[in-house]
């Protein structure tokens, strides 16, 4: 007698994009006979997009088709379709005539507004629905202070995450990959969208970054020697090897956060240890925007909603560009601009720059980093940006103000990354161009003067 308690299953990807250690998938194939894949191209989240080239939307077409190849390889097929998933997915569970739904959970305030209506579509239409956690080792409520109620701050937070990890939290998902439904029973399925019926133009990806589960192998491969030296080149943006540059195969699933901390268990070295650590970061910030959803729409201590800020459209623009005259944030600037992806140290010096130097909103950098960042996740930016702007959790202070010119003068010395995104200032020497970071005639602001003019804000909101 089977024991399986589905004839056929639907599973749902979003941001999960692999067929190997995958929750649902895992517990999909155990529980059913027969298990269909399903990615929806969601229109809710693509019309919002601004630019028609975006590099997420090629990165995500891309791993898309290799999955599909991936399933035709075992003989069946990925279903895509596009349009609204709460129209889509019970449409084709029910065409499928799956007794259940499963998929992973997003702690995302959309996507769980999203989730819990096709819930209740799938109930209503007498379809099971189930959801796992993959995205995080601990989700929300599973790491709270003793009193149940979610900590505030991280150090307390990784300390008691780490007490709690055991090798089930990161155990592998297997997927046999026995029993997808076959792709002459998927005929009903219309074939693979192309990236332009879908509405978008194919962007240039950096050269380094491999869309997919090959391309997330790979990175892997050629980052994982450089591991055990982690913690002291993760502050370095012009080594190229400092980081693991996995934060995109993370985001989008095309790697699993438990494929991660089992190379750290196996070989946990200072460099893997500090590397956990940002691992765990990844998890806080999921945590807080689970259990504090008003971080997407305000600060995380409401009454920093109430700075008056005194930047202008023109340097915001400037900052945009990276045209400010500070060297070591022009550089930053220009590399997100020019490849999707910037490197942390930097992340934190534009940031701070933007709202502690210019005085603009965090709100309007946290959205250009949510256009442009390849990266991007609401929870991981939000977090960062309000940790930058001092009115997140567990913030630093409102009165502790990068300086440009110490930070480029610590973590870029030999002026290596400045030079390579700022070629202008090639013939300079590293004295120089640190230099210009406190005295430029044509820079846009003067650090010493605008940090007064920080702290009055700052202390006129915030008594
Ligand atoms: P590694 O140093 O190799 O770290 C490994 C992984 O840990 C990363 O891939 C990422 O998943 C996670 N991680 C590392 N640092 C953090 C952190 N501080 N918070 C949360 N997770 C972390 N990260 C994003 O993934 N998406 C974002 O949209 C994002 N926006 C940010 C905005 C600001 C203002 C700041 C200060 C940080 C932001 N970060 C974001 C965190 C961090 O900068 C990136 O995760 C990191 O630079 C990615 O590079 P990597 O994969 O080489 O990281």
């Amino acid at each position: 007698m089977s024991l399986k308690k589905h004839g056929r299953s639907l599973v749902w990807l979003r941001r999960d994009l692999r067929l190997e250690d995958n929750t649902a998938l895992s517990k999909a194939c155990a529980e059913s006979k027969q298990v269909a894949v399903v990615f929806v191209f969601d229109l809710n989240i693509l019309r919002r997009l601004k630019s028609r080239s975006d590099r997420r939307v090629t990165f995500i077409y891309d791993s898309v088709v290799e999955l599909d190849l991936q399933l035709r390889k075992l003989g069946s097929r990925l279903i895509v379709v596009t349009g609204d998933p709460e129209i889509e997915v019970p449409k084709v569970a029910k065409r499928l005539n799956a007794g259940a739904v499963y998929f992973n959970e997003d702690y995302e305030p959309y996507a769980k507004k999203r989730d819990t209506s096709v819930r209740t579509l799938l109930q209503s239409a007498s379809i099971e629905c189930h959801q796992f956690k993959d995205h995080v080792i601990f989700s929300g409520a599973d790491v709270t202070k003793s009193d149940g109620s979610p900590y505030k701050v991280f150090t307390p937070y990784k300390n008691a995450w780490l007490k709690k990890l055991s090798a089930l939290d990161y155990s592998l998902k297997r997927v046999d990959g026995k029993n997808f439904v076959p792709a002459k029973s998927l005929s009903f399925v219309s074939p693979m969208p192309s990236l332009e019926e879908v509405g978008f133009e194919r962007a240039s990806l950096a050269r380094a970054l491999k869309p997919g589960r090959k391309g997330a192998l790979k990175n892997l491969k050629n980052w994982i020697d450089d591991l055990p030296k982690y913690h002291t080149s993760r502050d370095f943006p012009s080594l190229e090897d400092g980081t693991s540059g996995l934060s995109v195969h993370l985001r989008f699933g095309t790697i699993s956060v438990r494929e991660c901390v089992r190379i750290v268990q196996a070989k946990p070295t200072p460099g893997a240890r500090v590397w956990l650590s940002e691992l765990v970061w990844r998890d806080f910030y999921q945590m807080i925007l689970d259990q504090f959803p008003h971080v997407a729409t305000g600060s995380f201590k409401k009454e920093y909603d109430k700075i008056k800020w005194l930047g202008s459209e023109a340097q915001f623009k400037r900052w945009c560009e990276g045209r400010t005259g500070f060297p070591i944030v022009d550089a930053g600037m220009r590399q997100l601009n020019a490849t999707g992806w910037m490197h942390n140290r930097l992340r934190m010096i534009t940031a701070s720059f933007l709202v502690k130097d210019l005085l603009v909103n965090w709100r309007k950098g946290e959205s250009y980093f949510a256009e442009n960042l390849l990266d991007f996740d609401l929870a991981a930016n939000n977090g960062g940006w309000q940790w930058c702007a001092s009115t997140g959790c567990d913030a630093q202070p409102y009165f502790r103000i990068f300086n440009p010119m110490l930070q480029s003068q610590k973590f870029d010395p030999e002026c290596e990354f400045i030079k390579k995104w700022v070629p202008e200032l090639k013939s300079l020497s590293p004295k120089e161009i640190h230099l210009l970071a406190s005295e430029n005639p044509k820079a846009i602001v003067s650090h010493s003067e605008q940090k007064i003019l920080a702290l009055r804000m700052y202390r006129a909101a915030v008594k």
